[in-house]
């Protein structure tokens, strides 16, 4: 079963990396995740991007149809199957678990507001994921409210750019140079994506418009290449599970469930799992893997397929017994055959322990 694992896991054969947005209030997070899901809503499902629990996935089609405009050269790569994007901007489980090693997102987009520049929760944010080493892009949103800004919609930025007049270019250009300075003063050496020369050293800003779409198709092209490039092994498929409890809720006619998201390898109904609980360590049963039905609204209820088993990386929700206790952020395991399920239970509260300590000390 190893050797399979290890067969499996090429270059040839990634996961869809995980991305999640975050910033400061107001800099437009929820309005670009609107942005890129909606242009395929009104294609209707063709491009299969689906709503899921807690987190939208891109097919790497979507992704396609989405990035013509940066690709006219037709050079881009795409070797991920697709991109799973996490919908709650600033999710608690991505800061919750901060003192973990791994981490519930392989790449993040940071956005900032580029007539505010830096704002409190960016340098935040900033020390987050530079605490936690996730490679990110920055979104450098509203480019569109520079003052005289000849908005052609869903463009790429540089053609964008190169249209509007002198007195535009020119406060872009200053405006990216005084948000670059304020990103050195904190230590990190940022670049405009396209003059970006070492994307290990400096971080790439996009300029993006969340309400004219200009800025998205790089953004997009940026998310996948960064991923292909720096973190093939990161997406490898593992054997073993890598999944995260996102949010406890109760849903009629289900009882408590779970929200989590897949990061990496397959549960199935039935297995037995272990995660962290208010009262010690939970371990019970798998009853349904349940995700939306395709374009129908998430908060109906009974409106759930359910699945025999899912594979990373997607979002789901868990119904079993017991749940009721279950603390968002903790990690998911699955008790195998050769495990013992006292010795997870004591690998995941000791998370829980590692986070307090972290907590009452800083
Ligand atoms: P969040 O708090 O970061 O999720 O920000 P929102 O997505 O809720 O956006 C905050 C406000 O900024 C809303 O009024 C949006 O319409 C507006 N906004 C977001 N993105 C843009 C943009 O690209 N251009 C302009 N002009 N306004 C934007």
């Amino acid at each position: 079963q190893i050797d399979e694992a290890k067969a499996a896991a090429s270059v040839e054969n990634l996961r869809s990396p995980i991305c999640c947005i975050l910033g400061h209030v107001d800099t437009g997070k929820t309005k670009l995740l609107d942005k890129i899901r909606q242009t395929n809503v009104q294609e209707g499902e063709a491009g299969g991007i689906t709503q899921q629990i807690g987190a939208t996935y891109f097919p790497m089609d979507a992704i396609k149809q989405k990035t013509v405009v940066v690709n006219k050269d037709g050079k881009m790569e795409y070797k991920v199957p697709g991109l799973l994007v996490i919908d709650t901007p600033g999710h608690e489980s991505f800061t919750n678990l901060r003192s973990r090693g791994s981490s519930l997102c392989n790449i993040a987009i940071l956005v900032v507001d580029i007539m505010h520049g830096l704002e409190p929760q960016t340098i935040e944010s900033l020390n987050l994921l530079r605490d936690r080493k996730t490679p990110f892009i920055v979104a450098l949103n509203k480019i569109d409210r520079l003052y005289d800004w000849k908005a052609i919609p869903n463009n790429g930025f540089q053609d964008s750019l190169a249209k509007q007049k002198k007195s535009v270019q020119n406060e872009f250009k200053d405006r990216l140079e005084k948000t670059i300075v304020a990103f050195q003063e904190n230590g990190l050496n940022a670049a405009l994506f396209y003059e970006n020369k070492n994307m290990g050293k400096y971080v790439s800003f996009v300029p993006t418009s969340a309400h004219t779409g200009e800025g998205i198709p790089d953004m997009l092209k940026l998310l996948v290449t960064l991923t292909q490039q720096r973190m093939a092994e990161k997406l490898m498929y593992l054997s073993e599970i890598e999944c995260t409890v996102l949010e406890v809720k109760v849903i009629e006619g289900l009882g408590t469930t779970i929200d989590v998201i897949l990061s990496n390898g397959v549960l199935r109904e039935g297995d037995r799992i272990v995660m962290c609980g208010l009262n010690g360590a939970i371990s019970t049963n798998i009853r349904a893997l349940l995700t939306p039905q395709p374009l129908k609204e998430l908060r109906i209820k009974s409106q759930y397929v359910h699945h025999k088993e899912v594979k990373a990386a997607l979002g789901v929700k868990i119904a079993a017994n017991d749940l009721e206790h279950a603390i968002a952020g903790s990690r998911l395991l699955v008790v195998g055959p050769d495990d013992d399920e006292e010795d997870l239970e004591m690998e995941v509260m000791s998370d829980l322990e590692q986070l307090f300590s972290k907590v009452s000390t800083s």
